[in-house]
C-alpha cells in the first residue's frame, strides 16, 4: 500500500528500463500496428481445402489476416518478415506454412485457442529440455554492440533464473534459439520451444535489456502479462488500441501464475496500456513500474519455476541481507540513516515482511541536502522488490509497515 511521506516528498519514480545512456525502448514501440485492409476468410463458409490459390497466397502474404475457424473462433494475425505474428510480437509459424498452421488450428477443440495454446498446438512444442535454452547467432549477424547487449541480457537472466532455466551459447544444438536482427517491430519470438532452430528477432534500435529479456521470456514460454484473462481489473488498454484485439485481446486459456504483476517484464507500457488508478483485487509489484523493469520480476521467476518445476533461483552472489523488526505504522532505514555510497549500476532490494502484514520498500537517494525517493514498491502484500538503474550516489532503503508488525529481511543486490 502506498505510504505518503509527510516530510519527504516523493520524487519521480526512477526505475529505468535499459542501460545507462540507452534510451528505454520497450518492445511495444515496435508493434506492427499500421493499418491497411484486412483479408478475411470464414472457414465455416469455405473450408481451407476449398480455398482457391489466390486466397491461399493471401493467407501467407497479406499484412493483416482474419480467419474465422470452424469453431467460430476468430484468429487475427499479421505476416511480418516471413512469419505469422499474433499479439504484437508472438510468432505462430512461417508465413509460407499458413495454410498448414491454420489447418491444425481448425481441428483444435472450440474454446481451447488461447495464443499460448495456439502457438504450442501449431508447433507441437513446449518446454526446453534439461532446463537449458541453447542459443546462437550466425557469425557477423550482430554488431559488436548488439552482441554485447545480448550477452548482458543473458547474463542478467542467468543470474536471476539460471538454476530454473539457463540460456547457454550452443550453435551445435539441434533445438535452439537464433538471435537475428530484424525490422517490422522491436522484437518477436515464438512462445516456448517449437523444435529445430527458432528465430528471436530484435530490431536494430531495440537492443536493450527490457526488449531482449521480454523476448527471451516468450521463447522460454511466457505469454503477455497484460493479456491475462483478469487484466481488466488492473490495467486499461490505451484508447487508440482498444479495438485492436489482434494485439491487445485477452487470452483466457493461457496459464497464469499468481496475481497480476505490474513489475513483470512481460507487460507493455503506456501509451499501449495504463495501470488502473483503482486496481481491483490483489496484485504484485507497483503500478508505476508498468513496462519499466528491465529484469525478470519476482512474479516472473515464480512463473518460470511453475513452468520448469524443481529448480531453485540461486541466491544473489553479491548481496547482503538486513534484518530487523517493525511495529505497525513504523518505519526504519537500512543500512542506517547515512546510507551507503554506490558507484552506479543495477541496484535491487527484495523485502519480506511478516506473513499477513503490508510492508513497503522505498529506495532513497541523498541530494546533498535531503533524501528523495527514487524507486518504490508498495503492493498490499508483505513482499516487495525494487530493481533500479541507479547512478553513482548515496542511497538508503526506507522500510515502512503500512500494517502489521514483526520481523523483516531485506536482501540487497548490487
Ligand atoms: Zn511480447
Amino acid at each position: 500500500m502506498k505510504h505518503t511521506f509527510a516530510l519527504l516528498p516523493l520524487a519521480t519514480l526512477a526505475l529505468l528500463a535499459g542501460c545507462a545512456g540507452q534510451a528505454p525502448l520497450p518492445e511495444g514501440a515496435a508493434l506492427n500496428l499500421q493499418g491497411g485492409p484486412t483479408f478475411r476468410v470464414d472457414l465455416r463458409e469455405t473450408p481451407l481445402n476449398a480455398l482457391d490459390a489466390a486466397a491461399r497466397t493471401r493467407l501467407s502474404q497479406d499484412t493483416a489476416v482474419e480467419v474465422t475457424l470452424r469453431s467460430g473462433t476468430a484468429l487475427m494475425y499479421r505476416n511480418v518478415a516471413g512469419h505469422i505474428v499474433v499479439d504484437g510480437d508472438m510468432l505462430l509459424g512461417r508465413s509460407e506454412d499458413a495454410a498448414e498452421v491454420l489447418a491444425r488450428l481448425d481441428k483444435a477443440p472450440a474454446g481451447s485457442l488461447g495464443t499460448q495454446s495456439l502457438s504450442r498446438f501449431a508447433a507441437g512444442g513446449g518446454n526446453w529440455a534439461n532446463r537449458t535454452v541453447p542459443y546462437f547467432w550466425k557469425q557477423g549477424a550482430l554488431t559488436a554492440t548488439q552482441a554485447a547487449a545480448v550477452n548482458a541480457a543473458v547474463e542478467r537472466w542467468n543470474a536471476q533464473a539460471g538454476a530454473t532455466l539457463r540460456w547457454v551459447w550452443n550453435p551445435g544444438a539441434t533445438h535452439k534459439v537464433e538471435f537475428v536482427v530484424g525490422g517490422g517491430g522491436c522484437g518477436s519470438s515464438y512462445v516456448g520451444a517449437i523444435g529445430g532452430t527458432q528465430p528471436l528477432t530484435i530490431a536494430p534500435n531495440c537492443f536493450n535489456n527490457s526488449t531482449i529479456i521480454h523476448e527471451m521470456g516468450h521463447a522460454s514460454g511466457f505469454h503477455h502479462e497484460h493479456q491475462r484473462c483478469d487484466r481488466d481489473n488492473y490495467i486499461t488498454v490505451g484508447s487508440a488500441y482498444v479495438g485492436d484485439t489482434t494485439n491487445f485481446g485477452r487470452t483466457c486459456s493461457a496459464y497464469t501464475h499468481g496475481p497480476y504483476d505490474y513489475d513483470s517484464v512481460m507487460n507493455y507500457f503506456p501509451p499501449y496500456i495504463y495501470a488502473r488508478s483503482q486496481p481491483v483485487g490483489t496484485y504484485n509489484g507497483s503500478p508505476g513500474n508498468l513496462g519499466k523493469v528491465p529484469d525478470l520480476s519476482r512474479g516472473d521467476l515464480f512463473a518460470l519455476q511453475a513452468i520448469y518445476p524443481g529448480g531453485t533461483t540461486p541466491p544473489p552472489t553479491t548481496g547482503r541481507t538486513y534484518t530487523g523488526t517493525l511495529g505497525s505504522g513504523a518505519a526504519t532505514v537500512q543500512p542506517g540513516s547515512s546510507g551507503f555510497s554506490y558507484a552506479g549500476g543495477t541496484l535491487k532490494g527484495a523485502l519480506t515482511g511478516p506473513a499477513g502484514s503490508d510492508f513497503d520498500l522505498y529506495l532513497q537517494r541523498w541530494s546533498g541536502s535531503a533524501w528523495g525517493t527514487v524507486a518504490q514498491s508498495t503492493s498490499p502484500g508483505h513482499t516487495e522488490a525494487i530493481t533500479s538503474a541507479a547512478g553513482a550516489g548515496t542511497y538508503r532503503w526506507y522500510i515502512y509497515s503500512y500494517s502489521g508488525s514483526g520481523a523483516y529481511s531485506l536482501v540487497e543486490t548490487k
